[in-house]
């Protein structure tokens, strides 16, 4: 029987494909018996530990193109942890001296190391504790025949689920999905972000009853018109795959065009850069025809890494990234964790509420040595072969503002001391993104070089409106004409001061005000890589 689902449109676009749940995976059960047959026991466990390590080196293949470096290298340390003869050989003992099943020991051994090195409070340390957790669930799991949630497949499906988090969308191959119906999320959350940056069309805020929905049944999500169809009938789907033809043929037109500069028809040129996370959206921004990053995320690209960085860790990304992408200048923002992007590789506090609690800037001062000084010594040495801009985001007060950009000019001395001497000090931005900056543009503009406007958090801070509930997005909505009016006036300060404003929010990507945009002065505008075609072919059509 069909079925039709509505919600809120993410990101547009058309997929027909059949369904896939996504849902946590029930939670484990460790079962605990005695049993006779030890040395069949030990036989049984080390099968576990192999199949253990196939599904790592799956998964290390699907993360193939996708992630580089050490973040692919992970899963080589996976596979030592899986034959590490410490754990292995203490199960075995174990079960010898105990009689119990391996599964049973297993957990009693990794547990007893996990809490070991949890009790030394050390980051690096910490993280090792829960990948040896996440690998013991996942032997203990095959051992008792218990669920494994796998992410992984190769055929294109829509996802359905509850939620989704950023971890893991960014952990799936982005080729087979589809599509993708949430029943909560946000409009500019950062699972939100990432489906528009790899172009998946994302509706969220659907009933819930679409989580009874069967895996495989035949499904059509046409965000065009802002509907999920559960078993579309011929004639839908043939409309849907008519539609999908155009709409191709017209992305494809703009994309042909979407090299060329961007020229309003009264020869006012327009610079629309990328908002990028990884190294593929940066591939997509280069041939979508980028003018450059506008906003480089760069907690994005360490989403998945269980470990400390170092300074030459991070220094090898960048460079990795923006490797022959020097033409042109790219604004790089510090790590920006907290929120809905939590630090993976430093265990952080629970807090209420995150998004305006020790986040970005306030959590990296805090744990200085060990988040930011790293990154800022890579990006200042980096600065020496690409033409970048250092970009601050949560900026809420002068102090903050003061107080990083000496950390950086204090790095770059000592840097110079160290051999680098003929660095220099790269503009220093930040981002207007704290009701506190927007509305005083006479007490920051004179503070930094460039400003560019973090319209997702500005507004969910104005409308006290967590960006990430769906119940609240027509707040969203609501909030654009204030938005704009303080755009105009922060603008007008900063042009009297020769300081660059640009706009690196979702609304930056908003056809709907392009001219709006123009009118009010600004020229520089980031976003998503999927939307840079179609913003400049809305730029050419403006006087
Ligand atoms: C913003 O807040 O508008 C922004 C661009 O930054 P992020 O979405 O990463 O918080
Ligand atoms: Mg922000």
């Amino acid at each position: 029987m069909t079925e039709v689902y509505t919600g809120k449109v993410v990101s547009k676009g058309i997929a027909i494909a059949p369904a896939r749940k996504v849902a946590l995976p029930p939670e484990l059960v460790v079962p605990d018996h005695g049993i006779e047959d030890l040395k069949h026991e030990q036989v049984l466990f080390d099968k576990a530990l192999a199949g253990a390590r196939d599904y790592v080196s799956r998964w290390k293949a699907t993360m193939n193109g996708r992630l580089e470096g050490e973040a692919l290298e992970l899963y080589d340390a996976y596979d030592e942890m899986l034959q590490d003869p410490e754990l292995v050989i203490q199960t075995k003992d174990l079960i010898e001296s105990s009689s119990k099943n391996a599964a049973h020991c297993f957990f009693r051994v990794t547990e007893d190391y996990a809490t070991t090195l949890m009790a030394l409070n050390d980051p690096y340390l910490s993280a090792r504790s829960e990948d040896i957790r996440m690998l013991a669930d996942l032997v203990i799991r095959l051992l008792s025949g218990q669920e494994i949630q796998e992410l992984t497949w190769t055929d294109k499906a829509v996802i359905v689920s509850r939620q989704l988090t950023p971890q893991q969308l960014s952990s799936m191959n982005s080729d087979a999905i589809a599509g993708i119906v949430l029943v909560e999320g946000g409009l500019t959350d950062h699972t939100a972000i990432l489906a528009q940056a790899l172009s998946i069309p994302l509706l969220i805020g659907v009933s819930e009853q679409v989580l009874e929905i069967q895996n495989e049944t035949p499904t059509l999500l046409d965000l065009e018109a802002g509907v999920f169809v559960v078993n579309p009938n011929t004639k839908q789907i043939h409309h849907a795959q008519e539609k999908l033809g155009v709409l191709q043929e017209r992305f494809e037109q703009a994309r042909l065009q979407a090299t060329e500069k961007t020229v309003t028809k009264s020869g006012r040129s327009i610079s629309v850069e990328a908002n990028v996370g990884s190294l593929l959206e940066v591939k997509q921004a280069k041939a979508n025809g980028a003018d450059g990053i506008g906003l480089f995320r760069t907690e994005l690209a360490f989403l998945q890494q269980k470990t400390l960085l170092s300074e030459q860790d991070h220094y090898d990304v960048y460079a990795s990234i923006l490797e022959g992408y020097e033409a042109v200048t790219h604004t790089i923002r510090l790590l920006d964790f907290g929120s809905d992007k939590p630090l993976s590789y430093l265990p952080v506090a629970k807090e209420e509420n995150p998004a305006m609690g020790l986040r970005a800037l306030r959590l990296g001062l805090k744990n200085y040595d060990l988040l930011l000084k790293p990154q800022i010594r890579a990006l200042l040495r980096i600065s020496k072969e690409f033409s970048i801009r250092i970009l601050c985001p949560m900026i809420a007060t002068e102090k903050d503002c003061i107080e990083i950009k000496s950390l950086i000019q204090y790095e770059l001395k000592d840097l110079k001391t160290k051999g680098y001497k003929e660095l220099k000090m790269p503009p220093f931005g930040i981002m207007v993104e704290v009701p506190n900056v927007a509305v005083n543009p006479k007490k920051f503009v004179d503070l930094a070089d460039f400003f560019s406007f973090g319209t997702n958090d500005l507004a969910q801070f104005l409308m006290a409106a967590d960006r990430s509930n769906v119940n609240l997005s027509i707040y969203f909505e609501d909030v654009k004409p204030t938005l704009i009016a303080i755009i105009e006036k922060f603008n007008s300060h900063a042009k009297r001061l020769g300081k660059a404003v640009s706009i690196c929010g979702e609304l930056a990507a908003d056809t709907d005000f392009t001219e709006e945009f123009l009118d009010i002065g600004i020229s520089s505008l980031s976003m998503a890589p999927s939307q840079i075609p179609i913003v400049k072919r809305r730029v050419r059509e403006i006087k």
